[in-house]
């Protein structure tokens, strides 16, 4: 029974800053569009080989 979600759901703005692979909230890497947060960056600049990332 889940009539009211916490807080809003916004897809722009803010509220939209969540990681798309985990949605946490957080440190967030909005470079390049990619929309996560820093661990699941990390781990996605692995699989494509991005490797210049601070
Ligand atoms: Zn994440």
């Amino acid at each position: 029974m889940v009539k009211v979600r916490h807080g809003k759901e916004r897809k722009f703005g803010k509220g939209a800053r969540y990681c798309r692979r985990c949605g946490r909230y957080g440190a967030m890497i909005q470079k390049y569009n990619i929309m996560l947060c820093r661990q699941c960056f990390r781990e996605v600049a692995k699989k494509i080989g991005f490797r210049k990332f601070e």
